[in-house]
């Protein structure tokens, strides 16, 4: 059986791919445009694209340790794991809900949908389906920020606020599969604004990264500011509503993960997503504002930005399959 697998990270905006083997050495990541808002049925035949050109091609393989391995293309490969944005029932593999960033996804069987369209590449190998942030945490770790630990919290701030726990070096998928879902848990800080579930005063209508943009236009910040890049950017050039509105933003997310940090007691917090990379602006903050509220017991908890990049859901939704086949 070959020890090569394909991982997947299926966003609202688009899709990565690449060839993982089984001691983490990882080929070149491929990507395309996700088609999210042409329906379901477009956005598996992009997938299923993505995995074929991947797989045709190829290409060299990077280990942790940097050597490399050149693998001639057709690839054969023993299973396909995709990490997607949405809430996933991972013992099927479908969708049990999802924003509009995928029009029409939430109910899509994504494992039967793409086993269909990839039998003569995969066969009967393992094809396995998760949350992308819970995907994203799985490399982590593997390989990146958390390698080694058994226990952590991983947070995810872009487009949304999400999270994924990881106990026992596996993610917790929960009872209804929504373990992790940290956007909405309710947040004083964001008492009475309106959250994309539709209810007041989840964490992610302050946290996100377009909460944040918001916020700023809130606080009576310049309307030509278009979005969170620039708010971030005129913080850093010292415009004070701005530099008010990313620390908000920061202090909400940092709450809240002291929150749950303080139930789950994690040996390591690993935060990625865009905001993540937005600068001391915004990491300092949220570092402080979650140490204000942590008991001596978890004063020194390590808080670590994600260390894999782009790849890292790749890896962990790659990795996800290989432990699920065995
Ligand atoms: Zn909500």
């Amino acid at each position: 059986m070959s020890d090569v697998v394909v991982g997947v990270d299926l966003g609202g905006t688009k899709t990565a791919a690449a060839l993982v083997r089984a001691d983490g050495a990882v080929g070149p990541v491929r990507s395309v445009p996700t088609p999210a808002t042409a329906g379901p049925e477009a956005v598996l035949d992009a997938v299923a694209g993505l995995v074929r050109d991947v797989v045709a091609h190829g290409g060299t393989l990077t280990a942790p340790g940097g050597t490399t391995t050149e693998l001639t293309g057709p690839v054969a490969v023993s299973g396909l794991g995709v990490g997607t944005a949405g809430v996933v029932d991972t013992t099927t593999g479908t969708i049990v809900s999802a924003t509009d960033a995928i029009r029409g996804w939430t109910g899509t069987d994504v494992r039967g949908g793409l086993r269909a369209r990839l039998r003569d590449v995969v066969g009967e190998g393992t094809v396995t389906v998760e949350n992308d942030v819970d995907a994203h945490a799985g490399g982590e770790v593997w390989l990146g920020a958390a390698a080694g630990a058994d226990s952590v919290l991983m947070v995810a701030v872009g487009t949304g606020v999400g999270a994924s726990v990881v106990l026992d070096g596996r993610p917790l998928r929960g009872a209804h599969h929504v373990a992790g879902e940290m956007g909405h848990q309710p947040s004083p800080d964001a008492a009475g604004l309106r959250c994309g579930c539709g209810r007041p005063g989840h964490l992610e209508a302050l946290g996100s990264g377009p909460a944040l943009h918001r916020h700023y236009l809130r606080l009576g910040g310049d309307a030509a500011v278009a979005d969170t890049r620039e708010v971030c950017a005129r913080a850093a050039a010292g415009d004070e509503v701005a530099e008010r509105a990313v620390r908000e933003s920061a202090r909400a997310v940092g709450r809240s993960v002291a929150g749950v940090v303080t139930v789950l007691d994690p040996a390591a917090v690993v935060v990625g997503g865009g905001m993540s990379q937005a600068g001391p602006l915004w990491w300092e903050p949220m570092d402080a504002a979650l140490r204000e509220e942590l008991i001596e017991p978890l004063a020194d908890i390590p808080v670590r930005p994600s260390a894999l990049g782009p790849v890292a859901a790749v890896l962990g939704a790659a990795r996800t399959a290989l432990v699920a086949r065995g």
